[in-house]
């Protein structure tokens, strides 16, 4: 909330008209901004990958960024939200109502392709009102700003499921490391060169999720407390599901873009986040990753 309070706000700036003139190196810097944004909300570890990091707290990227916003400043213009200077910029509309096979709203500005090419990919109206061309029909007649933008974030956005941003910071945070495969596991770690081994200090080969979930013996007292308290929240016995599909119901709920399940999916998360933070296996390694030399 912070980052899209006081950073993302500066960033959003008339975004909509010097985004596309940015170049590659400049993107960059910004998804930076919003990567290293992403990493302080989660308290996820400097490796881990930014596109999984943004999947899961469900930002677009800066690119995508521009694209919304531009389309967003677009529909303000045609619907007459704002000056009439702006509006006489608008390319002219093609009569869409007598050729339905065409998709078309707005004709083509009359410049060669090479010019438009060379000077005009970059320039907001020819620009945008291609984008628009592009979009369902249903979006494009939306009755109003609310109801547009709420189209059209679920036609652009990434999807974000609320359930992933529930509990405690320091529990949400161990959850979500594991989901972005980036955790102080031994498994997890052996990839990135921090450390030798993928071994469990039970003897186990490979330290993995799975095995933290469901199997290393040095938590069984913890995980059986976590069984009999998902037994409540689950449609049948813990140990009849696979290790697969356990792992997906622990570490993203039972259908978690489904509103009715909240309630039963904060359950559950409230008590993988305990059993996390009660094996201490993540707790004391993920303070240790702040003194880890840099
Ligand atoms: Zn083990």
């Amino acid at each position: 909330m912070s980052y899209k309070m006081y950073v993302r706000s500066k960033i959003d700036y008339c975004l909509q008209v010097y985004g596309p003139t940015l170049n590659k190196t400049q993107i960059a810097k910004l998804d930076k901004v919003q990567y290293r944004a992403a990493r302080l909300a989660t308290q996820t570890m400097k490796s881990t990958s930014r596109e999984k990091l943004l999947k899961d707290v469900g930002w677009e990227t800066i690119t995508q960024r521009i694209d919304y916003l531009s389309i967003c400043h677009f529909h303000k213009m045609i619907t007459g939200q704002t000056r009439e200077r702006i509006l006489e910029c608008l390319p002219p509309r093609t009569n869409i109502a007598f050729n339905l096979r065409n998709k078309r709203h707005f004709e083509k500005y009359p410049y060669t392709a090479r010019l438009r090419h060379k000077f005009l990919d970059k320039s907001f109206f020819p620009r945008v009102a291609i984008m628009w061309d592009s979009l369902p029909k249903d979006v494009t007649l939306a009755p109003s700003m609310i109801d547009f933008k709420q189209m059209l974030s679920e036609h652009m956005k990434p999807k974000k499921l609320k359930i992933l941003s529930y509990g405690s910071k320091f529990g949400n945070s161990l959850q979500t490391q594991l989901r972005v495969g980036q955790s102080q596991l031994n498994s997890h770690l052996h990839k990135i060169g921090l450390s030798n081994t993928t071994n469990c200090k039970c003897g186990h080969h490979d330290e993995t999720t799975s095995h933290l979930l469901h199997s290393c013996p040095l938590y069984k007292e913890a995980r059986n407390q976590l069984h009999e308290k998902l037994s409540g929240l689950l449609e049948r016995s813990p140990t009849s599901y696979t290790r697969d599909a356990l792992t997906q119901v622990l570490l993203y709920g039972v259908e978690p873009d489904n509103p009715e399940q909240y309630r039963r999916n904060k359950s559950i998360f409230w008590n993988v986040q305990h059993y996390l933070i009660i094996t201490r296996r993540l707790c004391y390694m993920s303070k240790l990753q702040f003194v880890l030399p840099k």
